[in-house]
């Protein structure tokens, strides 16, 4: 939880403070002149410094209230959540502050599994993102070690008239990772309990997937819609040879290359793993929250005029006065859009990459780039309406969440499923 007013909370137990007495009950954290002030139910002060860390007696837990999931995604909700583990409070400069749950790898991990997917899915799934959320885990904390010692690498090329934009996961600098889809899902203890989370952590103890010795950046985005895409469409400009395309399905599609090859793709329903129709399949793998969105596969969504340029004003700081055309420049091989023309009567910028394209065109975000532009015009030629029609939900890098649940529940083992999309790659023990 970061950059919060206030965060507040209870602990299960007699937590240890650094330089002060167990502590145990309800509380409350603020930042105060830059430093972190601890306060009890009677609210009554009981530390304050630079940071706090209050340390779990072993098997307690602690809760933070009102946490926000989906934070900025298409769904939002708050919840308590209930964690494993010490908890740091951490002021920031602008007076925040952080709360930050310290745990063991193999522990975050079972969270993880449960947080991400349902724990009724296949075993053999609960598998595969267990050794999935260790390997990119693991290569985060390399590559984060890595950027220390060198600059950071630019992630931002503006031009005049052109916004390429990409975000990397180095972003945080208190913490590891977050607890949002922005890193990895990571709701707490809620469900740890479920055994079978459990079960494929600990049966996968240690194992990444690997490419040539090193562990693999293990990307996945929730349904790919028939064709996965390259590394470099979403991210920096750069080939990494187990992220590139693959066709995910029984039959071998051919990687899209032209604006006709993109219609046809978008409008079909090809053959694909996460061409899920199954309902009850769907219901044992995804949480609750993630079923509230139907249609991933092909989906549309129509805007008025109007409303279109209200979310491109507010998303993208850019007044493009009466929006005209909206043309895909570049796709990659998945059909997602990597760079778009944006064409108003008084502005015209393209924009990039794919998750920019998806923050402009949407409140939250559009389910993916990979779309085409439909616009209506009145009887005076003037843009009436704008209808996007797309394919699959997220980036679409590396492994597909539906895809391999789907290839799961028809009897593919971990080991297979990972090595489909990850080309290239072996599975090891890494400790
Ligand atoms: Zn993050
Ligand atoms: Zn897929």
């Amino acid at each position: 939880m970061d950059r919060r007013a206030e965060v507040t909370g209870s602990l299960n137990g007699n937590f240890r403070g650094d330089g002060f007495g167990p502590v145990s009950g309800g509380f409350s954290a603020k930042a105060i002149s830059g430093m972190a002030v601890l306060t009890n139910e009677a609210h009554l002060e009981i530390a304050r410094f630079p940071s706090i860390r209050l340390t779990a007696p072993v098997n307690s837990t602690f809760e933070l209230f009102q946490v926000t999931i989906g934070n900025r995604f298409h769904w939002e909700t708050r919840e308590d959540q209930t964690f494993l583990g010490n908890l740091i409070l951490w002021p920031r400069q602008d007076g925040t502050i952080a709360a930050i749950n310290e745990i063991p790898l193999e522990d975050y991990l079972k969270s993880v599994i449960s947080s991400e997917m349902n724990a009724t899915a296949p075993m053999e799934f609960l598998k595969v993102h267990a050794i999935l959320s260790r390997s990119w885990l693991l290569a985060a904390l390399e590559r984060k070690k890595k950027i220390k010692e060198t600059s950071l690498s630019a992630r931002k090329i503006e031009e005049e008239g052109e916004v390429i934009r990409w975000y990397d996961r180095e972003d945080h600098d208190l913490f590891d990772v977050c607890a949002d889809d922005h890193c990895q899902r990571y709701q707490g203890t809620r469900k740890i309990l479920s055994d079978r989370a459990q079960e494929a952590v600990q049966e996968t103890f240690g194992r990444v997937i690997t490419y040539r010795d090193e562990i693999c950046d293990a990307r996945y985005s929730k349904a790919c819609g028939g064709l996965t895409e390259d590394f470099d469409t979403a991210w920096e400009d750069k080939r990494v040879p187990y992220l590139t395309s693959i066709s995910d399905s029984p039959v071998p599609h051919l990687p899209i290359r032209t604006e006709e090859e993109a219609e046809r793709w978008i409008l079909s329903a090809p053959e694909a793993y996460c061409h899920a129709k199954d309902e009850g399949l769907l219901e044992k793998i995804l949480p609750a929250f993630d079923r509230q969105t139907k249609s991933f596969f092909r989906w549309t969504i129509e805007y008025s005029r109007q409303e279109l340029e209200e979310i491109l004003r507010e998303k993208s700081g850019i007044e493009f006065g009466d929006l005209q055309e909206i043309v895909p420049l570049r796709r990659g091989p998945s059909g997602r859009i990597r760079r778009l023309k944006i064409v108003g009567s008084k502005k015209t910028m393209v924009v990039g990459k794919e998750l920019e394209i998806r923050r402009w065109l949407s409140r939250s975000h559009l389910y993916s780039s990979a779309f085409l532009v439909r616009v209506k015009h009145d009887p005076h030629g003037k843009a009436e309406f704008f209808t996007f029609q797309g394919a699959g939900w997220g980036h679409g890098v590396g492994l597909c969440q539906i895809g391999a649940a789907v290839m799961a529940a028809r009897g593919f083992s971990a080991e297979e499923i990972l090595k489909h999309y990850f080309r290239g790659t072996e599975i090891r023990k890494s400790y």
